[in-house]
């Protein structure tokens, strides 16, 4: 594996990988690298012929008061990590190398952000717009693998791509999960020991309620948000930030609990904002 740091090495290595005719599978990520990272990494390997990592905690997605700072991370375990796993290139930029000044120009979502995460993070998904374009640029990424665990990222991403014509294929990967069945996250060290304990009921309670949808026990959405927000109020001592219903991938609301829907959650915890979700595929 060979670690880049700046753009204008991945850009000229780059360029001659695409003359000698070898696609680019590009893996984004925050480090702190766990299975779920991992899991898009040997999807990458797949389909595509290198594969690049990107290690950024990027400022721009976080906003004031949130976790830039406490985000984890530990370098030498994901370069590690990355190289065991198949990784080409690793391309760690510091923040300097990625925003060398003020932006004059960023993304605004306009869709998909009055919802879930884009609701409790406002502007968080312009960052994540904007970074993600600035590194499918850099990397021009034949196939780009984003995680179902941010299922709202999947969707805007998506969209990005299509509204300005990138020539990269997004490809969603499923939720990797723990034993107990708690979403693998990079956040997760950040629970205390209590916190972790009763963490797998997020999980275990989106399976239920998406056991009963599937048995018809609930006739709309509000009904179905309803009783997983009480359950969870039951067995959670963390705060609930929000439990939506909402159509996927087009994140509107659901007139009817049909087709394909997504149940997500995010749970607030001292140290930590966990999210996880689940999608139900309904027959009408
Ligand atoms: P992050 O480092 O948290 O920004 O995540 C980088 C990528 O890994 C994103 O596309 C995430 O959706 C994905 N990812 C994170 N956790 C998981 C998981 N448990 N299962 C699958 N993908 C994940």
């Amino acid at each position: 594996m060979i670690e880049m740091k700046t753009r204008q090495e991945l850009t000229t290595w780059i360029k001659k990988q695409k003359q000698l005719g070898s696609t680019i599978g590009f893996v984004p990520t925050m480090g702190f690298l766990h299975e779920g990272h991992l899991s898009l990494v040997e999807q990458a390997k797949k389909k595509a012929d290198i594969v690049v990592m990107s290690i950024f905690v990027n400022p721009l997605q976080f906003g004031e008061g949130e976790d830039y700072e406490s985000y984890p991370r530990d370098h030498d375990r994901d370069k590690e990590l990355a190289d065991s796993h198949g990784v080409d290139v690793l391309f760690s930029p510091g923040v300097e190398e990625m925003y060398p000044r003020p932006m004059s120009t960023t993304l605004v979502v306009h869709e998909g952000t009055d919802v879930l995460c884009g609701q409790s993070r406002p502007g968080h998904f312009n960052g994540v717009a904007t970074v993600v374009l600035k590194l499918l640029q850099i990397t021009s990424a034949d196939y780009a693998y984003f995680g179902l665990k941010d299922a709202q990222q999947v969707a805007i991403i998506q969209r990005m791509v299509e509204d300005f014509h990138l020539a990269t294929e997004i490809i969603p990967i499923d939720i990797v999960r723990e034993s107990d069945g708690l979403a693998k996250s990079s956040r997760n060290v950040n629970l205390n020991l209590e916190e972790r304990q009763e963490a797998p009921e997020i999980y275990s309670c989106l399976k239920d309620a998406s056991r009963k949808t599937q048995n018809g026990d609930f006739t709309n959405s509000t009904d179905l948000e309803d009783w997983v927000r009480l359950q969870l109020q039951k067995k959670l001592t963390g705060k609930i930030d929000y439990v939506q219903v909402l159509e996927f991938p087009s994140l509107k609301a659901p007139k009817q609990l049909e087709g394909k829907i997504l149940l997500a959650t995010a749970v607030y915890y001292k140290r930590a904002r966990l999210i996880d979700n689940i999608v139900i595929e309904i027959k009408g």
